[in-house]
């Protein structure tokens, strides 16, 4: 199950969808009911899982799409059931059981009230059962892990002796689908690892995977200012003799966060970013004049230079999905195949 949520993680829902699709991917997942809409005007057949809530009207426009809901709990069975019945027709649905994620679902020791429940109700075609880990990319084998591990294999195994086990049973993420074997069962659901970034945090770069993104910019201007020139907003940043200061067309509403510390490649080498990182623009610091309109990369390689979004998780304090996620949908995405 590839997952195509917030766009794709900025990549670009209908793009990554088809590739993932093309490659061998099943079925397709979102988090909100408006994504799964946009890979169906997309043209997209596959199917299309909401891992979020929805409303009623999204529940009407579900079962005229074919889009599978996820069922996270007893109020939700009776609206997808009254739903149906008014529609005469089923919500294809995958249940969602809490196995220690503290998010969305019921607890483990109520899915079999729940999977009755859907029956008694009628109207609702259960596809799917799954649960969400809460430490898989910390380490393979967290005591957190091994635990819901085995709370979602009890649950299948209790379904099973009722005879309500559903087809697809999921628990796995990206972490999970390479380094949790035990995680697999059915399906596993990957995102940041269909975009080639770094499923874990402690452990290397898998051989299986490849990096793919790369974002890069321009020199816009470069100049040499006098000794001590302040440079952008609160001048925290000012010369300390003359210096070449490159203006580079990349900001904060870029999704280049306003933070200390960055860098950029520049001919194959590492360049400050200095002064405060402006809505539309950044200032570097160089070592000589280069011509206008000089490659810059921000996250890639560059020569023998690579600049990764492991290394910007902790320049930013956040996960790799929130870095190019934001990167804002203005910046234009050009897809190699
Ligand atoms: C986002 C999400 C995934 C994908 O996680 P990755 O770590 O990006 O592979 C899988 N399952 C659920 C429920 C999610 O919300």
């Amino acid at each position: 199950m590839a997952v195509v949520k917030s766009n794709a993680y900025g990549f670009g829902a209908p793009q990554i969808a088809w590739a993932a699709l093309h490659a061998g991917a099943d079925q397709l997942a979102v988090a909100r009911f408006g994504e799964a809409r946009v890979l169906r005007e997309a043209g997209i057949p596959a199917p299309v899982l909401v891992f979020g809530m929805v409303t009623p009207p999204e529940v009407d426009e579900a079962i005229t799409q074919g889009v599978m809901l996820t069922l996270h709990s007893f109020e939700a069975a009776r609206l997808f059931a009254q739903r149906a019945h008014t529609a005469g027709k089923q919500v294809r649905a995958h249940l969602k059981v809490d196995t220690g994620f503290g998010r969305l679902g019921v607890l483990s020791k109520e899915v079999i009230d729940l999977a009755r429940t859907c029956q008694a109700l009628g109207g609702i075609t259960v596809d799917g059962i799954y649960s969400h880990l809460a430490m898989a990319d910390e380490a393979p084998d967290h005591p957190v892990t091994r635990q819901q591990i085995e709370r979602f294999g009890e649950v299948l195994d209790s379904l099973q002796a009722a005879g309500l086990r559903p087809r697809w049973a999921h628990l796995g993420n990206s972490a999970a689908a390479f380094g949790l074997p035990a995680a697999r069962f059915d399906m596993v659901r990957v995102g940041t690892a269909l975009l080639g970034m770094k499923p874990f945090y402690f452990q290397p770069f898998p051989a299986e995977l490849q990096r793919v993104i790369r974002w890069k910019t321009q020199v816009a201007s470069c100049r040499l200012l006098p000794a001590g020139w302040g440079v952008s907003y609160g001048h925290e940043y000012i010369t300390a003799a003359p210096e070449w200061i490159a203006t580079l067309p990349v900001g904060y509403g870029d999704g280049f966060r306003r933070l200390p510390g960055n860098q950029v490649l520049l001919e194959g080498q590492r360049a400050p970013v200095v002064g405060r990182v402006c809505n539309d623009m950044c200032m570097v610091r160089l070592p000589h004049a280069v011509p206008v309109g000089s490659e810059v990369v921000l996250i890639g390689r560059q020569g023998g230079e690579e600049i990764t979004t492991d290394e910007l998780i902790d320049r930013w304090h956040t996960s790799q999905a929130d870095i190019v996620s934001s990167i804002n949908p203005r910046v234009p995405r050009v897809y190699f195949k």
